[in-house]
């Protein structure tokens, strides 16, 4: 695409008819309410609509508005984050919550520079921000439009190295309008998901397939490679006792969340009585559980929970299955 003026307006024009027909109803699109926007905002990163949805749904009934959130516990709160994973998104919006109460009377600022002070939020929180809640014309770059833009402008250069990262938002806003960026930015998102999807874009179908550059548009958008996948191989120890299970308080990788206790080192000829691979960042965790008996003293950061009582506290998907599992494979002989 050249990017003269006439062509961004024929530009903005063409996408924008598509949009008026094919946007997606969000329900983070029906509210000006900055905190609803945040919380949207801040579950959406590296997580898709789909899985966000019930999540958002369920945190707004249970935190309503910032004071709800900054008043309540970590604990309440990774609970109902379970299972969306990278939980410091979560530790932050409650840190922003307390700091907003304290500081700002619960009061969300209009003040770009304020919202970027606040943990967690970056440029591109701090311009959602601006423009689905108080309706700035900034521009927006994240993964979707990051990739629409890559191959509207055929983008060689990896998307997520900061030269890359410049040209994208030097683009973003040289397209944008001086009016209604909550619409137009939108559009570009949806663009994003729907049409212009990562690996085969449907181009045959793109509203703005007149503008764009890409001649293999499916090479795009070039990423920095990645650190190869590390392997790690972790034990943990299934301890149960009159239908209490033993579960240590994380201070690594889960911070506030509860886990089976790590074991040290486990004998070589040791079976597990469970095993199982899950993902986390670049690596592939090869999860080990061995049942061992109570010893007699909890040890630091230990504490017992009844079984009943395990959905009260925030459990790390990869042991809330592990437990889910065992205590419903073997039952009564454990316990
Ligand atoms: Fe994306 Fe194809 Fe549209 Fe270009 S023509 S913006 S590659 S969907």
């Amino acid at each position: 695409m050249n990017a003269s003026q006439q062509d961004v307006r024929k530009f903005r024009s063409a996408l924008l008819r598509w949009y008026r027909h094919n946007r997606r109803d969000l329900p983070w699109r029906r509210t000006r309410d900055p905190y609803a926007i945040l919380v949207s905002e801040v579950m959406l990163q590296q997580t898709q609509v789909t899985a966000v949805l019930p999540y958002y749904y369920r945190w707004l009934q249970k935190f309503p508005d910032f004071a709800s959130l900054g008043r309540a516990s970590e604990n309440d709160v990774l609970r109902m984050w379970q299972g969306l994973g990278y939980y410091a998104r979560a530790r932050n919006l409650r840190a922003a919550a307390q700091i907003l109460a304290t500081r700002y009377g619960g009061i969300f600022p209009a003040d770009l520079a304020a919202d970027r002070e606040l943990p967690g939020i970056g440029r591109y929180t701090a311009n959602a921000i601006a423009v689905f809640a108080f309706g700035r014309s900034v521009p927006l770059v994240e993964a979707n439009i990051s990739r629409v833009l890559a191959r509207l402008f055929e983008i060689k250069l990896p998307i997520d190295s900061s030269a890359g990262r410049v040209r994208l938002w030097q683009l973003a806003a040289a397209l944008l309008p001086s009016r209604r960026a909550d619409r137009f930015n939108s559009a570009l998102m949806d663009l994003g998901a729907l049409v212009c999807i990562s690996g085969k874009p449907r181009c045959g179908a793109c509203p703005v397939s007149g503008f764009c550059r890409a001649r293999s548009p499916e090479l795009l958008p070039v990423k920095r490679k990645r650190s190869p996948m590390r392997r790690l191989v972790e034990s943990h120890a299934f301890v149960i006792k009159q239908n209490r299970i033993l579960l240590e308080h994380c201070s690594q990788r889960w911070r506030g969340m509860w886990i089976l206790p790590r074991l040290g080192s486990v004998p070589a000829i040791a079976r597990p009585m469970h095993t199982s691979v899950f993902p986390f960042t670049n690596h592939r965790i090869k999860l080990l559980v061995f049942r061992r008996r109570w010893q007699g003293r909890l040890a630091h950061r230990q504490r017992w929970v009844r079984t009943h009582s395990l959905d009260a506290i925030p459990i790390p998907s990869p042991h809330r299955r592990v437990i889910a599992e065992i205590l419903s494979v073997f039952p009564g002989r454990l316990r």
